[in-house]
């Protein structure tokens, strides 16, 4: 047998092995996140962060996508937040993702666990870049919002969310509702990114908005 050729089937069966490793260790961190959900249930990945389970697998846990964010929006997650210690991770009400134009974390990603987004509207428009981004979806919390009546309080007008939010009556809008005096921040799944500026905007203390990390819509 030629020695390039064996070298060739070990160096096969080496890459084999550790793809089972990292699989297996991606299986196990996630499970790890499994039984402590709840403590990140609030938290995100960065843009374009693949599947829990393949970005578990992929990510070394390198920093360079934390060292690449301007915004220093990206964390490494310790024992507290129920993620993955040392993965990559956004509060958003500490400090959110401004959505760079050329998306510094995801291009500094060595391993692929953070790839280009694109994502497909109903309407099969394609989008790309940081409008396809999709780490979570923002979700108002009506007994919070100031925009609509609680115990010990009137509602009152506000629309900060959408003001602060990049795609503001695309991926959030005031809707009317005529049985309410103020008009109520919407959702659009669609077009929302989960980027968290509009959760970092609320004033309401907790935010009257939180991000549903895409692990864990349905
Ligand atoms: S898009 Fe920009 S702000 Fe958002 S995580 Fe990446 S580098 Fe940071
Ligand atoms: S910023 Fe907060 S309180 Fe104001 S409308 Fe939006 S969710 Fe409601
Ligand atoms: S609604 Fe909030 S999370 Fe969604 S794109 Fe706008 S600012 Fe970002």
């Amino acid at each position: 047998m030629h020695m390039s050729q064996r070298l060739d089937e070990n160096q096969g069966r080496s890459d084999f092995f550790s793809s089972i490793k990292t699989l297996a260790f991606g299986f196990l961190a996630e499970r790890f996140e499994g039984l402590t959900t709840g403590l990140g249930a609030h938290l995100i990945r960065p843009p374009g962060a693949l599947d829990e389970l393949s970005f578990l697998s992929s990510c070394t846990r390198c920093d360079k996508c934390i060292e690449a964010c301007p915004q220093d929006a990206l964390i490494k997650a310790d024992a507290k937040t129920g993620l993955a210690i040392g993965s990559p991770h956004i509060d958003p009400r500490r400090t959110p993702c401004f959505l760079c134009t050329e998306l510094p974390c995801v291009t500094a990603c060595p391993e692929g666990a953070l790839v280009w987004p694109t994502r497909l509207t109903h309407g099969g428009f394609n989008r790309s870049g940081p409008e396809a981004v999709f780490i979570g979806t923002a979700k108002i919390a009506s007994d919070l919002c100031l925009t609509y009546e609680a115990e010990g309080r009137a509602a009152s007008a506000c629309q900060v969310c959408v003001d602060r939010c990049p795609y503001p009556n695309l991926a959030i809008k005031m809707e009317f509702n005529e049985e309410h005096t103020f008009a109520h921040p919407e959702v659009v799944s669609e077009f929302c990114t989960g980027c968290g500026l509009c959760v970092f905007g609320c004033p309401t203390d907790p935010a009257a908005i939180k991000i549903i990390p895409k692990q864990q819509l349905n």
